[in-house]
């Protein structure tokens, strides 16, 4: 046995030894599955990808979860042990906000990577609250960059060539998150072909899968025009209520659709998780013991073993 498989083989032991519950006490059954998943989770080390990933974390309906998925599974996969770097791509800027980046208007920023060729590790700040977790914040200088880049050469690939060029100088991360704006422009378009794989984040809700439609069919169109190894690799469903008929429904649908790509884990509807940004943290940090938290890092616990067996 390796030593990840001991690590893992005591903590399913551990976590074996908290008793079940009465069904009849849903708080205790509630507080007892957090306890054993907390067992089995928190401080193990996530595997290292085969290679450096890089995913662009789209959707193009806004207060889907993007910016929330973006900034936490990050944050989980840097506290277990791989390196893992934001690309702010979204002129709020709230990812940068919610991992507790300056990113006032003369901060170097994404702008400059993407307008001016700075290179994107001059851009790059760590994140004080976790280890081991990178940010190329963006600003507000951003919100005009969608124009400005119509008329440069190599419009659509500048942030593929600043990762590359990072890369090179021997700077690499094991993931690259690059949260993206609610549309699909020239920002989205340049996700998309600085990265080899697509994570959506769903919200269960009505009309969740209203707009993936038009999603898939721009992946389509950059796949086929600018970047070959384009493609969905991750689906998580998030704001996940438990109470609701809804919510379940919404899964099913979109698991019959994706079954490869959507997580086994799904992220619940929780107040921590929304608390969290405004003290510029992610809920990893905030109030790791959260359901909400537990979830983000089981999800990218999933994503880790998938990235450890081989391309995605
Ligand atoms: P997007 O980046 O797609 O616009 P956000 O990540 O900003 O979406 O999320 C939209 C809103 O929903 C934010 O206010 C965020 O705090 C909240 N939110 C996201 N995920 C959850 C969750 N699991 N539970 C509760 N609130 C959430
Ligand atoms: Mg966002």
């Amino acid at each position: 046995m390796t030593q990840l498989e001991h690590d893992h083989a005591d903590r399913e032991a551990l976590a074996a030894a908290i008793p079940m519950p009465g069904t009849d006490t849903p708080l205790a059954r509630e507080l007892a599955d957090n306890a054993r998943r907390r067992i089995q989770l928190t401080g193990r080390q996530f595997p290292k990808p085969t290679s450096q990933r890089v995913l662009t974390v789209a959707n193009q309906k806004g207060g889907v979860g993007k910016t929330t998925t973006t900034v936490n599974v990050a944050a989980a996969l840097a506290q277990s042990g791989l390196k893992a770097l934001v690309i702010d791509l979204d002129p709020q800027g709230n990812a940068s906000t919610a991992l507790g980046i300056d990113h006032h208007a003369e901060v170097p920023s994404i702008y400059d990577v993407l307008v001016d060729g700075t290179p994107l590790l001059d851009v790059v700040q760590p994140c004080t609250t976790v280890e081991n977790l990178f940010c190329a914040p963006a600003t507000i200088d951003l919100a005009g960059a969608e124009i400005e880049l119509v008329s440069l050469v190599a419009r659509e690939s500048r942030l593929q060539k600043a990762i590359a060029a990072s890369a090179e100088s021997g700077h690499e991360f094991d993931y690259i998150l690059i949260d993206c704006p609610p549309s699909l422009g020239l920002l989205t378009v340049n996700a998309m072909v600085a990265a080899s794989e697509v994570f959506i984040p769903i919200q269960c809700e009505y009309y969740a899968l209203e707009g993936l439609s038009q999603l898939l069919k721009n992946i389509d169109l950059v796949k086929r025009h600018l970047n070959p190894a384009l493609h969905v690799s991750t689906i998580l469903l998030t704001m996940y209520d438990g109470r609701t008929r809804l919510s379940a429904q919404v899964a099913d649908e979109v698991r019959e659709h994706f079954p490869e790509e959507v997580l086994r884990t799904t992220v619940p509807r929780s107040v921590r998780v929304s608390e969290a940004p405004s003290f510029g943290e992610t809920v990893m940090t905030y109030d790791p013991a959260s359901s909400g938290a537990l979830a983000y890092l089981e999800a990218a616990g999933e994503m880790a073993d998938r990235g450890a067996a081989g391309p995605t």
